[in-house]
């Protein structure tokens, strides 16, 4: 790991190295900002002026942490995770905002179930999972429903 030489902020060369840090670090989800604390992150720090500094790895360390916590705090809730929503999705073939739409979800619903930026209701939990059993030929099913039924209304 190759250490700053200077500070970007205030050009100074006392450029300290933390590793192994725990540290309290924000998430933005879609409503408000929620806090985690996690351990063994490190990153670079200015002594002069105290701006922070985290290499590409760094970086990497800290989203894969926080992923780790997102994760059991969804399985806590006894609802699917992001990559098994995901993975359903990729399953049926298609794209978050297509599927939104063909499930009649808001728009993003995909988007922000699938990076822990909302949970999904209990309701779509059922849907999805019912969906990882039924495949393609439970889509088709609920999608010629949908149809049908916009017809009745019309
Ligand atoms: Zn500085």
């Amino acid at each position: 790991m190759n250490k700053l030489e200077q500070c970007a902020q205030c050009g100074s060369d006392k450029i300290q190295r933390f590793e192994n840090q725990t540290r309290k670090i924000p998430f933005r989800t879609a409503t408000k900002v929620k806090w985690f604390e996690l351990s063994g992150l490190s990153y670079e720090k200015c002594l002069d002026c105290g701006e922070e500094y985290l290499s590409p790895e760094d970086i990497a360390i800290e989203n894969q942490k926080l992923n780790e916590v997102l994760q059991k705090e969804r399985m806590k809730k006894g609802l699917l995770t992001a990559s098994e929503i995901k993975e359903i999705r990729k399953e049926l073939g298609y794209s978050q905002d297509e599927l939104d739409k063909l499930l009649g979800f808001g728009a993003r619903s995909f988007a922000r179930w699938e990076t822990y930026r909302a949970d999904q209701s209990r309701a779509a939990d059922l849907l999805l999972r019912a969906l990882k059993r039924g495949g393609k030929k439970l889509l088709k099913e609920i999608i010629s429903e949908q149809k049908a039924e916009k017809k009745d209304a019309a």
